[in-house]
C-alpha cells in the first residue's frame, strides 16, 4: 500500500510531521511536491507531500486517506528548499513549505481556493455548418449561432453576446449534433505600464561586455555541474546592470535553463518588467503579491509547465517554480525588501545563494551600494561609468549646525529657486511622513505618545494625531492634559511639512509627493507617471523617491537630515546613509542639462557621508569592513534576534532570562550572547530581546532552534509571543 509523508500545513510550533496517508487507487499520480487535502485530527487541513514510502510503521487501521489532491503540486526541489527555510530561520517544516505553495492556494480547510479559468469553447459540426444553407427547422438565434460559427469556433460569452445565445440555445444544438462544445483553459493577464524611459536593441559596451562574459563563462550546461560562482555587479545607477542581467538571461535561455530575477519590492517593478518583456516576449512570467489572486495563479502556472521560462518578481520569487535555473539575479541586492519581516523571517538573497548551489546557477547580485556581505564574499565585476558617459553629478554637504532656521538651508532654497526659475525637476527626500515628528508642550514638556507604542505620535496634516507602528490615531489636541496650557510646540518635520513648504516658496511649480500616505490605494506608479510626464516640478518622498526609476530631466536632488539614521544606534546605519545618498545622486543629473546633488546633515564628517559625497564606494565599504572586523558584525560573525512579547513585563522579563539559559547552555567559543534587553513597548506588549553573535552558523542556528522548541513547549510561557530573526536586518 503506497504511503505519502505529508506535513500539513499548520502555524503552530507544537506539531511537528510529517505524517503517514494511505495513498487509495486514484491518488496514485500524487508525488513528492503534490498538495493535498488532508483530515487531520477533527480538521481538515492543506498538506504538502514530503516524501512517499511503500509502507508504515503505523498499523493500517490508523492510517487515512487524503481527501483531495489539488491539480498543482510544487516541484521536489522546492519542497526541499521550503523545508530548509523553514530549519534555517528557526520557523517550522509547514511554514518554510507555505513559501513555496502555488499562490491562492490558502492554508486552512476553508482556504479561498484560486482554480484555472475555464470557458466554453463552442464549434459548429459539419452536420451544423450545411443545417444554416439547408434550410433545416431552426430557430432564429440556432441560426444566429450557426452563422457566427461558420467563421470558427467561439467563446460562449462571445456568442452569447453577439448572437444572443444562452445556454439552452446551446444545449438544443449540442443534442441535435450541430455544435460541439470543449472547456478551454483562459489565461488571466495584468497589464501595467512602464515608469520611466526604455531603450531597447543596445549594444554592450566594453565593461558590460566584460561582466557578461564572465558570467556566461560561469553558467554550466546543466545543474550536474555544480560550484557556479556568485558575482556582485558593481555599477553606478545607469551603468547598464539592466543590460547585463537581461543577455544573461538570455544566455541561460539559449542552453536550455530558465532564470529568476528578484527586484526590490516596490511598486517600481513594472519598469523591470517591462524591459525583460520587451526582450522576451511571453517567456517571462512575473509573480508579485499586488497582482489579482487569478493572475498570480496563471503566471505561477505559466513558469511550472515551463512556458514561461523566466519569473521576475520581489523577494517570494526566489521560490518561483523555474525548472532548472541557469541564472538567479538580484537586482539592488542592497535593498531591505529581501527580508521578510514576518515569519520565516528569511533572507531572499540568502535562499537564492542557496537555490543557485543546489541547482548549478550563477548567482548575479547587483547595485551601486553593495552591502559590505557581497563586497567581502562575491566575485566583483566592475561597471565603473555610466553609459552614456556623463560623469556622476558633484555632491555638495551642506552643514545645517549653528542653528540654520527652517527646514532648508539658504543654499538649498537657491537651488529649489533656480530649478523653478528654469522649469526644471528636482527630486528632494526627507525619511519621514507627516507633517511634524512630534508634539511637545512648551509649558511642562509634556510629549504626545502612542497609548500603545512607547514612541511619539506624529502630526499629519489633516490635523490628526497618528501611531506610525500600530495605526493609532487621535486628533489633535488644543491643549495640554497635564497642565492645560495651549502652547503646543511642533518638533521636527516630516514630507507634508516639506510639500508645503516647497509649494508656498515655489508657486506656481508643481509639487509631488510620494509616500506610504500619498498613495494609500498603493499607486506609487500613477504619481511617477505624472511626474514623469510633467515639464517641471518636485518630488518630494521619503527613501522611495531614490529608488529604481530612471528620470531623465532630474537637474537636483536633496536629500534633508541625511544623517539622521546615524543617531539610531543600528550597526547598519552606515552602510543604509551611504546607499541612501549614493542611490539619490544616481538619479540625478542622466540627461542633457547636468545635475548636482545637496545633502542636508549635522554630523557632516561621518564616513558614510565623506564618501558619499565623492562617490567612493571601494573606500567606504574598506572602512566600513573594518569597523565591522573589529566589532564582530557581520561579515565576521552570524547574528541572531530572539525577541519575547507579550501584555506582563514580568512574564515577558522571566520568559526572557529562561530562553538566555537555555541558549547559553549550548554555546562555546568566542560565542557572545548579549540581552536580555528592553525594546520598546509596542501594540502594548511589552518586549525583551536577546541577541547571539557567533561564527559558527549552524551550531548557532541550532542552540537558538532548540531553545526555542523548549521554550514553547512550557506552559509557563504560553500566551507569549516569541520570535526567531536569523541575519536581522
Ligand atoms: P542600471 O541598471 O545600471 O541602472 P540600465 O541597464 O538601466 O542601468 O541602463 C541605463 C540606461 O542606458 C537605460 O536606458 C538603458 O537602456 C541604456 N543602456 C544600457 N546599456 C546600453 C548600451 N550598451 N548602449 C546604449 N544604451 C544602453
Ligand atoms: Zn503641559
Ligand atoms: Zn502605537
Amino acid at each position: 500500500m503506497p504511503i505519502a509523508k505529508v506535513e500539513p500545513l499548520l502555524t503552530t510550533r507544537n506539531i511537528s510531521g510529517p505524517f503517514d496517508y494511505r495513498l487509495p487507487e486514484a491518488m496514485s499520480h500524487v508525488e513528492v511536491g503534490s498538495v493535498l487535502l488532508v483530515p487531520f485530527g477533527r480538521r481538515r487541513v492543506v498538506g504538502v507531500v514530503v516524501g512517499l514510502a511503500d509502507r508504515s510503521d503505523l498499523p493500517d487501521a490508523r492510517l487515512a486517506e487524503p481527501l483531495e489532491a489539488l491539480e498543482a503540486g510544487v516541484p521536489p526541489e522546492l519542497v526541499e528548499l521550503g523545508r530548509w527555510v523553514g530549519e534555517e530561520y528557526c520557523s517550522t517544516p509547514a511554514r518554510g513549505l507555505g513559501l513555496v505553495l502555488p499562490p491562492g492556494v490558502g492554508t486552512g480547510a476553508e482556504a479561498r481556493r484560486v482554480r484555472p479559468l475555464v470557458e466554453l469553447e463552442v464549434e459548429a459540426t459539419e452536420k451544423g455548418l450545411q443545417s444554416i444553407s439547408g434550410g433545416g427547422r431552426l430557430g432564429l438565434r440556432q441560426r444566429a449561432v450557426l452563422r457566427a460559427l461558420a467563421a470558427g469556433p467561439k467563446l460562449a460569452r462571445q456568442l452569447a453576446a453577439t448572437a444572443g445565445s444562452d445556454r439552452a440555445t446551446l444545449r438544443r444544438l449540442e443534442a441535435r449534433g450541430l455544435v460541439s462544445s470543449r472547456e478551454v483553459e483562459r489565461r488571466r493577464r495584468h497589464r501595467s505600464p512602464g515608469v520611466g524611459a526604455v531603450r531597447d536593441g543596445v549594444k554592450l559596451t566594453g565593461d558590460q561586455r566584460a561582466a557578461l562574459d564572465a558570467v556566461v563563462a560561469a553558467l554550466p550546461e546543466g545543474r550536474e555541474e555544480s560550484g557556479a560562482p556568485s558575482f556582485l555587479l558593481h555599477g553606478v545607477t545607469g551603468s547598464g546592470k539592466t543590460e547585463v542581467y537581461l543577455e544573461a538571461a538570455r544566455a541561460a535561455l539559449e542552453r536550455g535553463r530558465g532564470a529568476i530575477v528578484l527586484v526590490p519590492e516596490i511598486a517600481l517593478t513594472p519598469q523591470t518588467m517591462d524591459r525583460f518583456r520587451r526582450r522576451f516576449g511571453e517567456s517571462v512570467a512575473l509573480l508579485h503579491s499586488r497582482m489579482p489572486a487569478g493572475v498570480r495563479y496563471d503566471e505561477w502556472r505559466r513558469v511550472r509547465s515551463g512556458e514561461a521560462r523566466i519569473c521576475v518578481g520581489p523577494r517570494s520569487a526566489v521560490f518561483a517554480p523555474v525548472a532548472d535555473p541557469g541564472v538567479i539575479v538580484i537586482d539592488e541586492e542592497h535593498d531591505s525588501s529581501y527580508k521578510q519581516e514576518s515569519d520565516p523571517r528569511y533572507d531572499a538573497r540568502e535562499v537564492a545563494r542557496r537555490r543557485a548551489a543546489d541547482s548549478g546557477a550563477v548567482l548575479l547580485c547587483g547595485t551601486a551600494t553593495p552591502r559590505p556581505e557581497s563586497w567581502h564574499e562575491l566575485e566583483r565585476l566592475e561597471l565603473p561609468s555610466r553609459v552614456d558617459g556623463r560623469a556622476l553629478p558633484p555632491v555638495e554637504v551642506v552643514d545645517m549646525r549653528g542653528g540654520i532656521p527652517g527646514l532648508l538651508h539658504p543654499r538649498t532654497r537657491e537651488a529649489f529657486r533656480e530649478v523653478a526659475r528654469t522649469g526644471g525637476k528636482a527630486i528632494l527626500l526627507i525619511n519621514r511622513r507627516g507633517w511634524s515628528t512630534h508634539l511637545t508642550c512648551r509649558s511642562c514638556g509634556h510629549a504626545w505618545e502612542c497609548p500603545h507604542c512607547d514612541v511619539s505620535l506624529v502630526l499629519h496634516r489633516d490635523g490628526g494625531l497618528r501611531c506610525h507602528h500600530c495605526g493609532h490615531a487621535e486628533p489633535k489636541p488644543d491643549a495640554c492634559p497635564e497642565c492645560v496650557s495651549v502652547t503646543i510646540a511642533r518638533v521636527g518635520s516630516g514630507t507634508q511639512r516639506v510639500e508645503a513648504e516647497l509649494l508656498e516658496m515655489l508657486a506656481p511649480l508643481e509639487v509631488f509627493r510620494l509616500d506610504s500616505d500619498s498613495a494609500a490605494g498603493g499607486d506609487h506608479g500613477e504619481l511617477l507617471r505624472r511626474f514623469e510626464a510633467a515639464d517641471s516640478g518636485i518630488l518630494v518622498g521619503t527613501q522611495m523617491v531614490a529608488k529604481g526609476h530612471d528620470f531623465p530631466d532630474v537637474t537636483l536632488s536633496v536629500i534633508l537630515d541625511a544623517d539622521g539614521a546615524l543617531r539610531l544606534p543600528d550597526f547598519r546605519s552606515e552602510e543604509r546613509t551611504f546607499a541612501l545618498i549614493t542611490q539619490l545622486a544616481g538619479r540625478s543629473g542622466r540627461g542633457e542639462a547636468g545635475g548636482r546633488v545637496l545633502v542636508q546633515a549635522l554630523a557632516t564628517g561621518a564616513p558614510s557621508i565623506r564618501h558619499a559625497a565623492r562617490h567612493d564606494a571601494s573606500g567606504f565599504l574598506a572602512d566600513e569592513l573594518e569597523r565591522r572586523r573589529a566589532l564582530r558584525y557581520p561579515p565576521f560573525s552570524h547574528l541572531i534576534e530572539v525577541a519575547l512579547a507579550g501584555e506582563d513585563e514580568a512574564r515577558v522579563e522571566r520568559a526572557a532570562e529562561t530562553v538566555r539559559e537555555l541558549v547559553a547552555d549550548r554555546l562555546s567559543g568566542d560565542d557572545e550572547l548579549l540581552g536580555p534587553a528592553p525594546l520598546f513597548r509596542l501594540r502594548g506588549k511589552h518586549r525583551r530581546r536577546l541577541l547571539l553573535k557567533s561564527e559558527r552558523r549552524r551550531d548557532a542556528v541550532a542552540a537558538v532552534r532548540d531553545a526555542v522548541a523548549t521554550a514553547v513547549r512550557d506552559r509557563a510561557l504560553r500566551e507569549l509571543a516569541i520570535s526567531v530573526d536569523v541575519d536581522p536586518q
